[in-house]
C-alpha cells in the first residue's frame, strides 16, 4: 500500500457480532476485524465499543501509513439517515441515540449512519449481485425478512426510516403471528427461523430452514409442504415488490439464499406465474455474503466524503 493512501473505516453493528473494515476509495478492503457487540452489557457499553473500535481502526489506518478521511456505521433497527441517528433497534437496544454526531466527535472524521440492510443492499447494488441491475431490490432473508430499494446508488430511506420492511407485508391474513404483532406477515411465514418453526410443529422435529430444504428435496411430503408455503409466500412479498418497485433486479441476500437452486427455481417459477403486465426482474444470490453490510458502511462514507468535497 502506498503511504497517504485514502480508507474510510467502516462498521457493521449487529445484535450478536460487528463486522468491521478498512476500505480504499475503490471499495477494496484494506483490513478487515471482527468484534462481540455483547448486546447484553446495554445500549451505553455497545455505543462505547462501537466508538473504540472506530478509533481504533482509525489508528491502524494511521499506523500503516494510510488516511483515514471518514467513518461509516450501520446499524439495525429504525435508522433516521438524515439527522445521524439510531431511533430504535430491537436486538442492540438503541433508543435515539445520536451515533453520527458521536463518531464524528471521537474520531475528528466526517461520519455517516445507515441502516444495516439498507447498507447490504447499497453494496450488493454497487459492488455485488446487482452490479448491473441499476433499479435493484436488495431482500434479506434470515431470522427475519428486510429489504431495500437502490435506485441511483442510494437507497430509499422512507420518511421515517423505516423503507423496505417487506417482511411485514400481509400474505396471510390470519396467519402464523409475526414479531411485531400482526397475524399473517411475509416474514412469520417464510424467514428462514419461521421455516424451521412450522416444520417443528407439524412434526416435532427442531430443524433448521437448511434441513427442511434437503429433506423437500429428498422427497419427505411435510418438508415438501412446509418449504411450498414459504417459497408461494415469498413470491406473493415479491410481486407486491415489483408493483411498487419495478426493478431490474433482485437480489435474495441472507441465510435462506444459500439454499441456491432449491429456492431460486420455484422462486422464479411462482414470481413468473403472479406477474401480469409487470415486468420480471432478474433473481439472483446476493454476492458479498455477510460483508455487505460492512462494505456498505463503506460507502456511506465514501459518499459522505464526496458530497464534502463537492
Ligand atoms: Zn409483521
Amino acid at each position: 500500500m502506498r503511504p497517504g493512501d485514502e480508507v474510510v473505516v467502516a462498521l457493521d453493528v449487529g445484535g450478536t457480532g460487528m463486522k468491521c473494515a478498512l476500505v480504499r476509495p475503490d471499495g477494496t478492503t484494506v483490513h478487515t476485524e471482527r468484534h462481540a457487540t455483547a448486546a447484553q452489557r446495554g445500549p451505553d457499553a455497545v455505543v462505547e465499543t462501537v466508538l473504540d473500535v472506530a478509533e481504533g481502526l482509525a489508528g491502524k489506518a494511521h499506523a500503516a501509513g494510510l488516511t483515514p478521511v471518514a467513518c461509516g456505521i450501520a446499524v439495525p433497527g429504525v435508522v433516521d439517515e438524515p439527522r445521524g441517528v439510531a431511533v430504535w433497534s430491537a436486538n442492540v437496544g438503541f433508543r435515539d441515540v445520536p451515533l453520527r454526531e458521536l463518531a464524528t466527535t471521537r474520531l475528528g472524521l466526517p461520519a455517516a449512519l445507515g441502516h444495516d440492510v439498507r447498507a447490504g443492499g447499497l453494496a450488493e447494488a454497487r459492488l455485488g449481485a446487482g452490479r448491473d441491475g441499476g433499479h435493484v431490490l436488495f431482500v434479506a432473508i434470515g431470522t427475519g425478512i428486510a429489504a431495500a430499494h437502490v435506485v441511483g446508488g442510494s437507497a430509499a430511506t422512507g420518511a421515517h426510516g423505516a423503507a423496505g420492511e417487506i417482511g411485514h407485508i400481509l400474505v396471510r391474513p390470519g396467519g402464523p403471528p409475526c414479531g411485531c404483532g400482526r397475524a399473517g406477515c411475509l416474514e412469520a411465514v417464510a424467514s428462514a427461523s419461521a421455516i424451521g418453526r412450522r416444520y417443528a410443529e407439524l412434526t416435532g422435529t427442531p430443524a433448521t430452514a437448511a434441513e427442511v430444504a434437503d429433506r423437500a428435496a429428498a422427497g419427505e411430503p411435510l418438508a415438501v409442504a412446509v418449504w411450498r408455503a414459504a417459497v408461494d409466500a415469498l413470491a406473493d412479498g415479491l410481486a407486491t415488490g415489483q408493483a411498487l418497485y419495478d426493478v431490474a433486479t433482485v437480489v435474495l441476500g441472507g441465510g435462506l439464499a444459500q439454499a441456491g437452486p432449491r429456492l431460486f427455481d420455484p422462486l422464479r417459477d411462482a414470481l413468473r406465474e403472479r406477474l401480469t403486465f409487470h415486468r420480471e426482474p432478474r433473481l439472483v444470490a446476493a454476492a458479498l455474503g455477510d460483508e455487505a453490510g460492512c462494505l456498505g458502511a463503506a460507502l456511506l462514507a465514501l459518499d459522505t466524503v464526496a458530497k464534502e468535497s463537492r
